[in-house]
């Protein structure tokens, strides 16, 4: 297969084309293992429904590189965050933004750690944790929060993440199809077939296995495969990009753990993203059957109204420079968690091999450091099925 890339090289119209593998869903994660699979010397298929990569869930999110500071309810999620973080920062160092300085600060009511339990869970985890200095602490109400500490957390420039994605794919001889809906996946003599709508097209994809990467619309291509569902939790979330006062350009906070704000940079923009445990989801629900509501049927109803206000009127609470932010707009996006981490607060990924069909493997990140684990995962079923079949 040559290097045909969408939008980069001119390519013939085609009604079929063969892959070794189809991967449904150009975010991080589907790139990510596209990437990994053509360097194992597969023929490749990308397919993403936009019209350009990263654009969903990877790019409209907070941007933070996970180091397990804000799951001190889930071990597990804390230290595989710890791990991977090393990983993410040295694989993707150069859209990896540290030119700011982070602080978690514990709320005295309604929190469900204290800052015991907190610096505790931190040093199980091997986390980095200081007292933050006097100049900081004196930005919050210490009536209203216990302890303030120094954390080492980055973020990540998704728009730097994406020309990266994209030098990697085209690099590595990945046929990447934008503006391409898959729509349906089936058995078929010798594999499986992914019938996808391109540019008002229908094309079909043989292939020996097929990634669903699709995040958020998991459940959407096996509902028109007529295949049994995953079930999933959804939240509609929106993250306002705000302009930060000067005092806190410089600065990344999170209060935890409760019905408290985070305010950072996001890299991509001069911005801070900001969000609210209470006023970010504006609605949340299940999907278990084909009943329930889609992301795609939630998406169809339009963005709400901003709660920024809401936001900011609740965060200045906490720290009266809040008070001074300049909201410049809001990214509303479907967030998707595995129901059974409802309670814990933890991400760990989805792999489910064989999902429904012989040779589709469903995929959920949860968070983009998560890559790692899906790879060695990955990596893991191949050797596994290479035993099985020897
Ligand atoms: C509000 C919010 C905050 C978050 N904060 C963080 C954070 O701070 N740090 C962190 O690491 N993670 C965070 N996450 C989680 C992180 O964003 C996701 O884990 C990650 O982006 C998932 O990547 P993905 O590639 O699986 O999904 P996506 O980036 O959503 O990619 C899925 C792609 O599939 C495409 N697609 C869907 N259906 C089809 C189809 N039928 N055919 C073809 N293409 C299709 C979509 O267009 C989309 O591009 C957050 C998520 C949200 C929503």
């Amino acid at each position: 297969m040559g290097p045909l890339i969408e939008g980069k090289t001119a390519m013939s119209p085609t009604t079929h084309q063969t892959a070794d593998t189809t991967i449904i869903g150009g975010g991080f994660f589907g790139s990510m293992i596209a990437c990994h699979l053509a360097a194992k010397g597969q023929r490749v298929i990308l397919l993403e429904r936009g019209e350009n990569l990263l654009e969903r869930a990877s790019h409209n999110n907070q941007a933070r590189v996970h180091q397990g500071y804000h799951y001190p309810r889930s071990l597990i999620t804390g230290l595989r965050s710890r791990e991977n973080y090393t990983r993410f920062v040295a694989e993707f160092g150069d859209c990896v933004h540290r030119g700011f300085d982070k602080y978690y600060a514990i709320g005295r009511e309604f929190s469900k750690v204290n800052a015991a339990q907190f610096e505790l869970f931190c040093k199980r985890i091997g986390a980095p944790l200081s007292e933050a200095p006097i100049q900081v602490k004196a930005l919050f109400d210490r009536g209203l929060i216990e302890e303030v500490f120094r954390v080492e957390e980055a973020a990540f420039d998704a728009r730097k993440l994406t020309a990266m994605v994209w030098y990697r794919l085209e690099k590595s001889n990945i046929l990447v199809w934008t503006k391409s809906e898959a729509t349906r996946v089936e058995h078929s003599a010798g594999g499986i077939r992914v019938t996808a709508n391109r540019l008002g097209r229908t094309v079909a994809i043989q292939s020996n296995q097929v990634f669903n990467c699709t995040y958020s619309d998991l459940n959407g291509i096996l509902r028109a495969s007529d295949l049994p569902l995953i079930p999933l939790k959804h939240e509609l979330a929106e993250l306002a990009l705000v302009q930060p006062p000067p005092i806190l350009a410089k600065l990344g906070i999170t209060i935890m753990c409760g019905p408290f704000f985070s305010l950072m940079p996001f890299p991509s923009t001069p911005w801070h993203s900001f969000s609210h445990v209470r006023y970010t989801p504006h609605a949340g629900w299940n999907e278990n059957t084909a009943d329930d509501m889609s992301p795609q049927e939630a998406r169809a109803m339009g963005e709400p109204v901003s709660r920024v206000e809401m936001m900011r009127l609740d965060a200045l609470r906490y720290m009266p420079d809040v008070a001074a932010i300049i909201p410049k707009k809001s990214l509303f996006e479907i967030k998707t968690v595995l129901p059974v981490n409802e309670k814990d607060d933890g991400r760990p990924i989805l792999f489910r091999r064989d999902c429904g069909l012989p040779g589709l493997h469903c995929v959920l990140g949860a968070k983009l450091d998560n890559i790692h684990d899906i790879l060695d995962e990955i990596d893991n079923a191949g050797a596994l099925a290479a035993r099985h079949a020897a």
